[in-house]
């Protein structure tokens, strides 16, 4: 009998089609190698984003997210940010609408892609996320708004706050940061790193001047690591430490190899997760996964945006979604076939063959478009011992 698994899939917006279809010739060749007849992927598209509009006249139809919840896992290419009214982002109404409040990063260094640093070997990092609180909640107003001045008026009159130096022309956003989130988070970075045998979890936080709200996140994060974790923190094969955001973001450039796992809140994560992705290769090539660990629920995603500059023209790097396949193929337990994708990739990199983006950053580049690169990666692939 063979083991078969359905697949929400979102093909994306621009150049979405081109990393998508990518991704399931390559994934599907990986399947195919690593377990013959016994497993199978089967791709069920659904529509969100320019297209799911086109046809259903909403940005983020029910049948898509009914998909989401029955199946638990999905994959989605990069969507276009809707122009006005009702939804911000469709990412983040994704996040919400599923709880998905780990965004996760891995981000480590192919030989032969060209860095910005010495040592990129160095970075081998897994970024936790928060994804749901923080500065990032969307509760703001804008300067000179009603609701604006009712909120300075509130925080000024009944809460003796004197400290906002130009109320009139202030916006104001509140920053909710909670023991649940923090601990649930801190929770799940430290099962990964006891599951997957790594050293470390930092905290990274700005708690030295937000001391409720970041010191709060590194006080809960401390907290839950010692009270579920105690036996492998005694041992010594999990180690739990912290760092103030703005060192975090100076030490991961001169000192990468001192961490692994990284928990940390929304905004933080935001800004660390670029940082690192850019010192292996850029965005073309980081990929990432939103994931509810109590429901299960996950979404894996190109990490880029819709790139509408080069959409349709053979030249996207599909790298980014191919590798938030990989690690959904981890995720369900798939590690053959994960890891012949990532041994295709390495192969391929280290003797140059990449899409132009990365090709003409290396010393012996050689440039292919998205299509003949993929055929490349499923030919290396179909070599593979396995
Ligand atoms: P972008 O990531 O689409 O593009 C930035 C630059 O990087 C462009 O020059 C683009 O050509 C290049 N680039 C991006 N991905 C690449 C790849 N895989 N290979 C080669 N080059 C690549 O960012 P943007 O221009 O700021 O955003 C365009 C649209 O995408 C906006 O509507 C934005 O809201 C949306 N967006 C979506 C997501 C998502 O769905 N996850 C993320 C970011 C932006």
């Amino acid at each position: 009998m063979t083991d078969i698994r359905i697949v929400p899939l979102v093909k994306g917006d621009g150049v979405g089609p081109e990393v998508t279809r990518a991704m399931v010739e390559i994934l599907d060749a990986a399947v195919s190698k690593a377990y013959g007849e016994d497993r199978r992927i089967e791709w069920q598209e659904v529509l969100a984003g320019g297209k799911a509009f086109e046809q259903c006249g909403t940005y983020l139809p029910d049948e898509t997210l009914e998909a989401f919840k029955k199946y638990h896992i999905g994959i989605k290419g990069p969507l276009m940010t809707p122009v006005g009214g009702g939804i911000r982002s469709l990412n983040v109404a994704l996040r919400q609408e599923l709880d998905l409040f780990v965004c996760q990063r891995p981000v480590r260094w192919f030989k032969g892609v060209a860095s910005p640093v010495r040592h990129p070997e160095n970075v081998d990092m897994v970024i936790f996320r928060e994804n749901t609180e923080d500065i990032y909640a969307g509760i703001e107003w804008e300067a000179g708004t009603p609701q604006a001045r009712k909120f300075y008026d509130f925080i000024h009159n009944e809460m003796g706050v004197n400290k906002v130096r130009f109320p009139e022309t202030s916006s104001f956003g509140v920053k909710p940061v909670s023991e649940e989130g923090s601990k649930r988070l801190v929770r799940e970075a430290c099962r990964y790193a006891v599951g997957h045998g790594l050293p470390s979890v930092t905290l990274v936080h700005k708690g030295n001047i937000m001391k409720f709200t970041e010191g709060g996140f590194k006080k809960w994060g401390y907290e839950v690591a010692a009270e579920e974790f105690g036996e492998e923190i005694a041992s010594g094969k999990l180690v739990i430490k912290d760092c103030i955001c703005d060192a975090f973001l100076q030490n991961a450039l001169l000192k990468p190899e001192d961490y692994s796992v990284i928990a940390t809140l929304n905004l933080n994560g935001d800004y660390v997760s670029d940082m690192l992705a850019a010192q292996v290769g850029g965005i073309g090539i980081a990929p990432g996964a939103n994931i509810n660990y109590t429901t299960g629920d996950a979404i894996f995603e190109a990490t880029h945006g819709t790139a509408p500059d080069i959409a349709g023209k053979d030249i996207v790097n599909p790298c980014s979604n191919v590798l938030s396949g990989v690690m959904m193929l981890e995720y369900i337990g798939w590690d053959e076939a994960a890891r012949l994708v990532v041994k295709a990739l390495e192969k391929s990199f280290e003797a140059g063959y990449a899409t132009q983006d990365l090709a003409r950053l290396m010393e012996n580049g050689k440039p292919m478009g998205t299509a003949a690169f993929t055929g490349h990666i499923v030919e290396l692939i179909g070599e593979e011992k396995s």
